[in-house]
Protein backbone atom coordinates (compact mmCIF):
# COMPACT_ATOMS: atom_id res chain seq x y z
CA UNK A 1 0.00 0.00 0.00
CA UNK A 2 0.72 3.42 -0.85
CA UNK A 3 1.04 5.92 2.40
CA UNK A 4 -2.27 7.90 1.16
CA UNK A 5 -3.64 4.27 -0.08
CA UNK A 6 -2.92 3.83 4.14
CA UNK A 7 -4.66 6.31 5.50
CA UNK A 8 -7.23 6.07 3.04
CA UNK A 9 -7.83 2.81 4.84
CA UNK A 10 -7.95 4.01 8.15
CA UNK A 11 -10.06 6.86 7.11
CA UNK A 12 -12.51 4.79 5.12
CA UNK A 13 -12.76 1.81 8.14
CA UNK A 14 -13.90 5.10 10.53
CA UNK A 15 -16.51 6.35 7.95
CA UNK A 16 -18.35 3.10 7.23
CA UNK A 17 -18.52 2.66 11.57
CA UNK A 18 -19.52 5.90 11.15
CA UNK A 19 -21.99 5.40 8.70
CA UNK A 20 -21.27 7.87 6.37
CA UNK A 21 -22.35 7.61 3.07
CA UNK A 22 -20.55 7.03 -0.42
CA UNK A 23 -20.68 10.46 -1.48
CA UNK A 24 -19.60 11.71 2.02
CA UNK A 25 -16.85 9.37 1.84
CA UNK A 26 -15.58 10.68 -1.31
CA UNK A 27 -15.47 14.22 -0.11
CA UNK A 28 -13.76 13.31 3.13
CA UNK A 29 -11.28 11.37 1.10
CA UNK A 30 -10.44 14.35 -1.37
CA UNK A 31 -8.25 17.10 -1.52
CA UNK A 32 -9.60 20.77 -1.34
CA UNK A 33 -6.41 21.88 -2.90
CA UNK A 34 -3.41 20.54 -4.66
CA UNK A 35 -0.98 22.91 -5.41
CA UNK A 36 1.84 21.62 -7.53
CA UNK A 37 4.84 23.80 -9.31
CA UNK A 38 8.27 23.14 -10.16
CA UNK A 39 10.82 25.63 -8.79
CA UNK A 40 13.62 26.86 -10.84
CA UNK A 41 16.69 27.35 -8.98
CA UNK A 42 20.50 27.03 -9.02
CA UNK A 43 21.76 24.15 -7.46
CA UNK A 44 25.69 23.01 -7.68
CA UNK A 45 26.50 25.84 -10.10
CA UNK A 46 23.29 23.83 -12.40
CA UNK A 47 20.02 25.60 -13.38
CA UNK A 48 17.22 22.31 -12.16
CA UNK A 49 13.75 22.59 -11.24
CA UNK A 50 12.32 20.78 -8.25
CA UNK A 51 8.92 19.15 -8.05
CA UNK A 52 7.12 21.65 -5.25
CA UNK A 53 3.85 20.35 -3.36
CA UNK A 54 1.63 21.96 -0.99
CA UNK A 55 -2.03 19.58 -0.01
CA UNK A 56 -4.68 21.53 1.14
CA UNK A 57 -6.54 18.67 2.02
CA UNK A 58 -9.77 20.09 4.60
CA UNK A 59 -10.40 23.27 5.92
CA UNK A 60 -13.89 22.67 7.41
CA UNK A 61 -12.43 22.80 11.06
CA UNK A 62 -10.37 26.29 10.67
CA UNK A 63 -7.65 27.58 8.41
CA UNK A 64 -4.73 24.69 6.83
CA UNK A 65 -1.75 23.51 9.01
CA UNK A 66 0.92 21.23 8.45
CA UNK A 67 4.98 21.22 7.57
CA UNK A 68 7.20 21.51 4.62
CA UNK A 69 9.31 18.75 3.85
CA UNK A 70 12.75 18.63 2.02
CA UNK A 71 13.23 15.42 1.00
CA UNK A 72 14.52 13.61 -2.20
CA UNK A 73 11.85 10.84 -1.59
CA UNK A 74 9.11 13.44 -1.59
CA UNK A 75 5.64 12.79 -3.81
CA UNK A 76 2.31 13.79 -4.17
CA UNK A 77 1.06 10.21 -2.95
CA UNK A 78 3.28 11.09 0.67
CA UNK A 79 2.22 14.53 0.95
CA UNK A 80 -1.52 14.10 0.54
CA UNK A 81 -1.21 10.98 2.90
CA UNK A 82 0.79 13.40 5.57
CA UNK A 83 -2.21 16.16 4.62
CA UNK A 84 -5.03 13.42 5.48
CA UNK A 85 -3.37 13.04 8.81
CA UNK A 86 -3.59 16.29 10.12
CA UNK A 87 -6.42 17.11 8.90
CA UNK A 88 -7.75 13.99 11.54
CA UNK A 89 -4.70 15.24 13.94
CA UNK A 90 -5.76 18.52 15.06
CA UNK A 91 -9.50 17.22 15.03
CA UNK A 92 -8.65 14.38 18.00
CA UNK A 93 -6.64 16.76 19.28
CA UNK A 94 -9.45 19.07 19.13
CA UNK A 95 -7.75 22.31 17.89
CA UNK A 96 -9.49 24.74 15.30
CA UNK A 97 -7.57 24.41 12.10
CA UNK A 98 -7.60 21.68 9.38
CA UNK A 99 -5.19 19.49 7.56
CA UNK A 100 -2.22 20.25 4.72
CA UNK A 101 1.55 19.55 4.37
CA UNK A 102 3.94 20.49 1.70
CA UNK A 103 6.93 19.45 0.38
CA UNK A 104 10.22 19.93 -1.91
CA UNK A 105 11.84 17.37 -4.08
CA UNK A 106 15.45 16.99 -2.97
CA UNK A 107 18.30 16.40 -0.97
CA UNK A 108 19.07 19.19 1.19
CA UNK A 109 21.95 17.34 2.98
CA UNK A 110 23.53 17.46 -0.44
CA UNK A 111 23.30 20.99 -0.29
CA UNK A 112 25.03 24.35 1.17
CA UNK A 113 23.36 26.52 3.73
CA UNK A 114 22.94 29.14 0.83
CA UNK A 115 21.00 26.13 -1.56
CA UNK A 116 18.78 25.57 1.19
CA UNK A 117 17.69 29.30 1.13
CA UNK A 118 16.93 29.40 -1.99
CA UNK A 119 15.11 26.63 -2.04
CA UNK A 120 13.21 27.88 0.90
CA UNK A 121 12.64 31.17 -0.33
CA UNK A 122 11.73 29.73 -3.81
CA UNK A 123 8.86 27.57 -1.91
CA UNK A 124 7.69 30.44 -0.04
CA UNK A 125 7.52 31.90 -3.03
CA UNK A 126 5.52 29.96 -5.17
CA UNK A 127 2.95 29.21 -2.29
CA UNK A 128 2.53 32.74 -1.18
CA UNK A 129 -0.63 33.10 -3.07
CA UNK A 130 -2.08 30.35 -1.11
CA UNK A 131 -0.81 30.70 2.59
CA UNK A 132 -2.01 32.97 4.65
CA UNK A 133 -2.27 33.64 8.37
CA UNK A 134 -6.25 32.79 7.94
CA UNK A 135 -5.57 30.64 5.15
CA UNK A 136 -2.86 28.06 5.39
CA UNK A 137 -0.18 28.15 7.74
CA UNK A 138 3.25 25.87 7.09
CA UNK A 139 5.69 24.39 9.59
CA UNK A 140 8.71 22.84 9.78
CA UNK A 141 8.58 18.89 8.77
CA UNK A 142 11.21 16.38 8.22
CA UNK A 143 14.86 18.62 7.00
CA UNK A 144 13.21 21.77 7.73
CA UNK A 145 13.75 23.85 11.23
CA UNK A 146 13.38 27.02 12.54
CA UNK A 147 15.50 28.93 10.39
CA UNK A 148 14.10 27.08 6.74
CA UNK A 149 10.59 28.52 8.22
CA UNK A 150 12.60 32.28 9.07
CA UNK A 151 13.62 32.58 5.48
CA UNK A 152 9.93 31.12 4.39
CA UNK A 153 8.48 34.23 6.95
CA UNK A 154 10.67 36.63 5.17
CA UNK A 155 9.82 35.91 1.43
CA UNK A 156 6.73 36.18 2.74
CA UNK A 157 6.04 39.02 4.59
CA UNK A 158 8.31 40.70 1.22
CA UNK A 159 5.80 39.20 -1.04
CA UNK A 160 2.44 40.55 0.94
CA UNK A 161 4.56 43.91 2.17
CA UNK A 162 3.59 43.92 5.81
CA UNK A 163 4.75 42.07 8.87
CA UNK A 164 2.65 38.54 9.60
CA UNK A 165 4.98 36.42 11.76
CA UNK A 166 1.39 33.27 12.29
CA UNK A 167 1.92 32.47 8.84
CA UNK A 168 4.59 30.30 9.74
CA UNK A 169 5.12 28.15 12.87
CA UNK A 170 8.01 26.62 14.30
CA UNK A 171 9.65 29.77 14.91
CA UNK A 172 12.86 31.06 16.06
CA UNK A 173 11.74 32.22 19.69
CA UNK A 174 13.33 35.50 18.35
CA UNK A 175 10.43 36.05 15.30
CA UNK A 176 7.73 35.29 17.29
CA UNK A 177 8.48 31.54 18.17
CA UNK A 178 6.64 29.58 21.16
CA UNK A 179 8.38 28.47 24.32
CA UNK A 180 7.99 24.97 24.07
CA UNK A 181 7.64 23.90 20.41
CA UNK A 182 10.86 22.11 20.59
CA UNK A 183 10.10 19.50 22.73
CA UNK A 184 6.36 19.36 22.05
CA UNK A 185 5.92 16.27 20.01
CA UNK A 186 8.27 14.22 22.47
CA UNK A 187 6.62 15.91 25.36
CA UNK A 188 2.80 15.29 24.31
CA UNK A 189 3.42 11.85 23.45
CA UNK A 190 4.37 11.48 26.87
CA UNK A 191 1.36 12.82 28.66
CA UNK A 192 -0.55 10.60 26.44
CA UNK A 193 2.14 7.67 27.77
CA UNK A 194 2.05 8.98 31.47
CA UNK A 195 -1.81 8.71 31.18
CA UNK A 196 -1.76 5.07 30.13
CA UNK A 197 0.59 3.35 32.32
CA UNK A 198 -1.49 5.25 35.33
CA UNK A 199 -4.80 3.92 33.94
CA UNK A 200 -2.77 0.38 34.17
CA UNK A 201 -1.80 1.14 37.64
CA UNK A 202 1.83 1.47 37.16
CA UNK A 203 4.33 4.32 37.41
CA UNK A 204 6.51 5.10 35.05
CA UNK A 205 9.63 3.58 37.38
CA UNK A 206 9.99 0.01 36.76
CA UNK A 207 8.71 0.83 33.28
CA UNK A 208 11.15 -0.58 30.44
CA UNK A 209 11.27 1.60 26.56
CA UNK A 210 13.28 0.96 23.78
CA UNK A 211 13.17 4.31 21.64
CA UNK A 212 13.45 3.55 17.06
CA UNK A 213 15.30 6.74 16.12
CA UNK A 214 17.39 9.43 17.58
CA UNK A 215 16.72 12.62 16.07
CA UNK A 216 13.97 15.44 17.28
CA UNK A 217 11.33 13.47 18.16
CA UNK A 218 13.21 10.48 19.39
CA UNK A 219 16.15 11.64 21.15
CA UNK A 220 14.14 14.17 22.91
CA UNK A 221 11.67 11.29 24.14
CA UNK A 222 14.40 9.13 25.32
CA UNK A 223 15.50 12.08 27.21
CA UNK A 224 12.23 13.11 28.63
CA UNK A 225 11.19 9.87 29.24
CA UNK A 226 14.43 8.73 31.67
CA UNK A 227 14.13 12.06 33.49
CA UNK A 228 10.89 11.12 34.21
CA UNK A 229 11.53 7.63 35.40
CA UNK A 230 11.19 5.09 32.96
CA UNK A 231 14.14 2.77 32.09
CA UNK A 232 15.70 3.52 28.74
CA UNK A 233 16.61 0.15 27.79
CA UNK A 234 17.60 0.58 23.94
CA UNK A 235 18.36 3.44 21.58
CA UNK A 236 18.76 2.81 17.43
CA UNK A 237 19.56 5.10 14.95
CA UNK A 238 20.18 4.48 10.98
CA UNK A 239 23.83 2.98 11.92
CA UNK A 240 22.38 0.36 14.64
CA UNK A 241 21.00 -0.45 18.23
CA UNK A 242 22.38 0.21 21.88
CA UNK A 243 21.00 -2.27 24.57
CA UNK A 244 21.41 -2.61 28.54
CA UNK A 245 18.94 -4.61 30.02
CA UNK A 246 19.30 -2.52 32.87
CA UNK A 247 19.21 1.03 31.58
CA UNK A 248 20.80 3.57 29.45
CA UNK A 249 21.75 7.49 30.09
CA UNK A 250 20.23 9.48 27.08
CA UNK A 251 22.05 12.17 28.00
CA UNK A 252 25.42 10.52 27.39
CA UNK A 253 24.40 8.37 24.50
CA UNK A 254 23.09 12.15 23.14
CA UNK A 255 26.94 13.00 23.13
CA UNK A 256 28.05 10.42 21.95
CA UNK A 257 25.79 10.52 18.93
CA UNK A 258 27.38 14.31 18.70
CA UNK A 259 30.59 13.01 18.50
CA UNK A 260 30.79 9.92 16.91
CA UNK A 261 27.26 10.37 14.31
CA UNK A 262 26.08 7.11 15.77
CA UNK A 263 24.11 6.04 19.32
CA UNK A 264 26.48 2.72 18.99
CA UNK A 265 29.35 5.11 18.81
CA UNK A 266 29.82 4.16 22.78
CA UNK A 267 30.98 1.44 22.06
CA UNK A 268 32.35 0.73 18.61
CA UNK A 269 33.57 2.66 15.82
CA UNK A 270 34.36 1.98 11.89
CA UNK A 271 32.48 -1.56 12.97
CA UNK A 272 34.90 -2.57 15.38
CA UNK A 273 33.76 -2.74 18.90
CA UNK A 274 34.83 -2.80 22.42
CA UNK A 275 33.43 -6.45 23.80
CA UNK A 276 35.40 -5.56 27.17
CA UNK A 277 33.89 -2.28 27.82
CA UNK A 278 30.44 -3.82 26.74
CA UNK A 279 30.78 -6.97 29.49
CA UNK A 280 31.39 -4.43 32.00
CA UNK A 281 28.75 -2.47 30.98
CA UNK A 282 25.97 -4.92 30.36
CA UNK A 283 25.46 -3.30 27.28
CA UNK A 284 25.59 -5.10 23.46
CA UNK A 285 25.51 -3.55 20.18
CA UNK A 286 23.19 -4.92 17.84
CA UNK A 287 22.08 -4.63 14.33
CA UNK A 288 19.43 -1.40 12.96
CA UNK A 289 16.51 -3.93 13.21
CA UNK A 290 16.71 -5.66 16.44
CA UNK A 291 15.15 -2.53 18.21
CA UNK A 292 11.49 -3.92 17.21
CA UNK A 293 12.17 -6.93 19.08
CA UNK A 294 13.77 -5.98 21.91
CA UNK A 295 12.45 -6.81 25.73
CA UNK A 296 10.81 -3.89 27.04
CA UNK A 297 6.85 -2.83 28.15
CA UNK A 298 7.07 0.12 25.54
CA UNK A 299 8.27 0.08 22.06
CA UNK A 300 8.61 3.90 20.76
CA UNK A 301 8.62 4.01 16.86
CA UNK A 302 10.19 7.67 16.17
CA UNK A 303 12.06 7.43 13.25
CA UNK A 304 10.87 5.62 9.69
CA UNK A 305 7.14 5.07 8.21
CA UNK A 306 6.42 0.97 8.13
CA UNK A 307 8.66 0.34 10.88
CA UNK A 308 6.79 -2.48 11.62
CA UNK A 309 5.00 -4.57 9.41
CA UNK A 310 3.92 -8.23 8.55
CA UNK A 311 7.17 -9.36 8.15
CA UNK A 312 8.66 -8.69 12.13
CA UNK A 313 5.15 -7.93 14.05
CA UNK A 314 5.93 -11.78 15.33
CA UNK A 315 9.06 -10.01 17.08
CA UNK A 316 7.37 -6.87 19.36
CA UNK A 317 7.61 -8.33 22.68
CA UNK A 318 6.47 -5.02 24.12
CA UNK A 319 2.77 -4.26 25.59
CA UNK A 320 2.69 -0.90 24.43
CA UNK A 321 3.48 0.81 21.14
CA UNK A 322 4.28 4.49 21.76
CA UNK A 323 3.76 5.89 17.46
CA UNK A 324 6.14 9.15 17.87
CA UNK A 325 6.89 8.88 14.07
CA UNK A 326 4.03 9.00 11.55
CA UNK A 327 2.51 5.94 10.07
CA UNK A 328 5.23 3.36 11.93
CA UNK A 329 3.17 0.61 11.53
CA UNK A 330 1.48 -0.85 8.27
CA UNK A 331 -2.68 -1.67 8.60
CA UNK A 332 -2.05 -5.41 8.42
CA UNK A 333 0.51 -5.38 11.75
CA UNK A 334 -1.78 -3.01 13.43
CA UNK A 335 -4.46 -5.62 13.10
CA UNK A 336 -2.18 -8.23 14.56
CA UNK A 337 -0.98 -5.96 17.29
CA UNK A 338 -4.42 -5.57 17.93
CA UNK A 339 -5.46 -9.46 17.98
CA UNK A 340 -2.42 -9.94 20.45
CA UNK A 341 -3.58 -7.88 23.05
CA UNK A 342 -1.04 -5.13 22.27
CA UNK A 343 -2.13 -1.23 22.88
CA UNK A 344 -0.73 0.81 19.75
CA UNK A 345 -1.29 4.44 20.99
CA UNK A 346 -1.25 6.25 17.41
CA UNK A 347 0.20 8.75 15.69
CA UNK A 348 -3.02 10.93 14.85
CA UNK A 349 -2.61 11.00 19.03
CA UNK A 350 0.59 10.51 20.44
CA UNK A 351 2.87 13.18 17.66
CA UNK A 352 0.06 15.87 17.92
CA UNK A 353 1.94 17.92 20.47
CA UNK A 354 3.81 19.34 17.70
CA UNK A 355 0.94 20.69 15.82
CA UNK A 356 -0.47 21.63 19.16
CA UNK A 357 2.11 23.73 20.51
CA UNK A 358 2.36 25.35 16.80
CA UNK A 359 -1.19 26.26 17.41
CA UNK A 360 -0.18 27.84 20.44
CA UNK A 361 2.26 29.56 18.55
CA UNK A 362 0.04 30.86 16.00
CA UNK A 363 -2.35 32.11 18.66
CA UNK A 364 0.50 33.51 20.32
CA UNK A 365 1.45 35.76 17.63
CA UNK A 366 -2.32 36.70 16.57
CA UNK A 367 -2.91 38.16 20.19
CA UNK A 368 1.21 39.41 20.17
CA UNK A 369 1.80 38.50 23.94
CA UNK A 370 3.50 35.32 24.85
CA UNK A 371 3.27 32.77 27.24
CA UNK A 372 6.02 31.04 29.78
CA UNK A 373 7.29 27.89 29.04
CA UNK A 374 5.05 26.31 32.19
CA UNK A 375 2.17 28.01 30.54
CA UNK A 376 2.45 26.76 27.37
CA UNK A 377 3.50 22.86 29.08
CA UNK A 378 0.27 23.25 31.25
CA UNK A 379 -1.75 24.00 28.34
CA UNK A 380 -0.08 21.27 25.80
CA UNK A 381 -0.98 18.57 29.17
CA UNK A 382 -4.56 19.77 29.51
CA UNK A 383 -5.12 18.75 25.43
CA UNK A 384 -3.22 15.68 24.94
CA UNK A 385 -4.36 14.03 28.32
CA UNK A 386 -8.20 15.13 27.28
CA UNK A 387 -8.07 13.71 24.09
CA UNK A 388 -6.39 10.51 25.33
CA UNK A 389 -9.34 9.90 27.70
CA UNK A 390 -11.65 10.43 25.45
CA UNK A 391 -10.36 7.98 23.31
CA UNK A 392 -9.70 5.47 25.75
CA UNK A 393 -13.57 5.72 26.87
CA UNK A 394 -14.24 4.69 23.57
CA UNK A 395 -11.86 1.59 23.64
CA UNK A 396 -13.39 0.62 26.75
CA UNK A 397 -17.09 1.33 26.04
CA UNK A 398 -16.65 -0.53 22.17
CA UNK A 399 -13.80 -2.62 22.30
CA UNK A 400 -11.95 -1.08 19.64
CA UNK A 401 -8.26 -0.09 19.44
CA UNK A 402 -7.01 3.39 20.09
CA UNK A 403 -6.20 4.55 16.42
CA UNK A 404 -9.79 3.39 15.44
CA UNK A 405 -10.87 5.55 17.91
CA UNK A 406 -9.25 8.32 16.79
CA UNK A 407 -10.12 7.93 13.55
CA UNK A 408 -13.99 7.90 14.40
CA UNK A 409 -13.72 11.12 16.90
CA UNK A 410 -11.00 13.03 13.84
CA UNK A 411 -13.79 12.00 11.47
CA UNK A 412 -16.58 12.88 13.14
CA UNK A 413 -15.41 16.23 14.01
CA UNK A 414 -14.63 17.05 10.47
CA UNK A 415 -17.95 15.80 9.09
CA UNK A 416 -19.59 17.80 11.53
CA UNK A 417 -18.06 21.21 10.46
CA UNK A 418 -18.68 20.33 6.51
CA UNK A 419 -21.65 19.54 7.25
CA UNK A 420 -22.81 22.90 9.28
CA UNK A 421 -21.01 24.46 6.28
CA UNK A 422 -22.79 22.28 3.28
CA UNK A 423 -19.59 21.06 2.07
CA UNK A 424 -21.34 18.04 1.45
P1 LIG B 1 14.93 13.28 12.33
O1 LIG B 1 15.41 13.28 10.93
O2 LIG B 1 15.37 14.35 13.25
O3 LIG B 1 15.35 11.88 13.03
C1 LIG B 1 15.19 10.64 12.44
C2 LIG B 1 16.07 9.63 13.20
O4 LIG B 1 15.78 8.34 12.70
C3 LIG B 1 17.56 9.84 13.02
O5 LIG B 1 18.20 9.66 14.27
C4 LIG B 1 17.99 8.70 12.11
O6 LIG B 1 19.32 8.24 12.36
C5 LIG B 1 16.99 7.65 12.55
N1 LIG B 1 16.84 6.56 11.58
C6 LIG B 1 16.83 6.59 10.24
N2 LIG B 1 16.69 5.34 9.75
C7 LIG B 1 16.61 4.52 10.82
C8 LIG B 1 16.46 3.12 10.99
N3 LIG B 1 16.39 2.30 9.94
N4 LIG B 1 16.40 2.63 12.25
C9 LIG B 1 16.49 3.43 13.32
N5 LIG B 1 16.63 4.75 13.23
C10 LIG B 1 16.69 5.29 12.00
O7 LIG B 1 13.35 13.19 12.25
P2 LIG B 1 12.27 13.57 13.38
O8 LIG B 1 11.87 14.99 13.23
O9 LIG B 1 12.75 13.08 14.70
O10 LIG B 1 11.03 12.72 12.88
C11 LIG B 1 10.94 11.31 13.13
C12 LIG B 1 9.50 10.87 12.90
O11 LIG B 1 8.65 11.60 13.78
C13 LIG B 1 8.96 11.12 11.47
O12 LIG B 1 8.02 10.11 11.17
C14 LIG B 1 8.24 12.44 11.62
O13 LIG B 1 7.24 12.60 10.62
C15 LIG B 1 7.64 12.26 13.01
N6 LIG B 1 7.24 13.52 13.62
C16 LIG B 1 8.19 14.43 14.02
C17 LIG B 1 7.77 15.63 14.56
C18 LIG B 1 8.78 16.62 15.08
O14 LIG B 1 8.34 17.61 15.70
N7 LIG B 1 10.08 16.42 14.90
C19 LIG B 1 6.40 15.92 14.69
C20 LIG B 1 5.46 14.97 14.27
C21 LIG B 1 5.91 13.76 13.74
Amino acid sequence: MTPFEQIQHHIQKGAEALSLTKAEQKKLLTPYAIRETALKVNIGGEECSLDAYRVQFNNARGPYKGGVRFHPDADIDEVQALAAAMMIKCAVIDIPLGGAKGGVAFDPKACTTEEVETVSRAYAEAMAPFIGVDIDIPAPDVYTNAQVMSWMLDTYEKTVKKSEPGVVTGKPLELGGSRGRDTATAQGGIYVLNEHIAHTGKSPHGVTVAVQGFGNAGATAAKLLHGAGYTVVAISDSQGTLYNASGLDPIAVEKVKLATKSVTGLYCEGGVCDDEAMLRDGAEVLDVDAIIAIDCDVLVPAALDNAITSENVADVKATVVLELANNPVSPEADNILFERGVVVLPDVLVNAGGVTVSYFEWVQNRMQYYWEESEVQEKLKKQMVQAYAALREQVQEKHISYREAAYRTGIERVVEAMRLKGHF
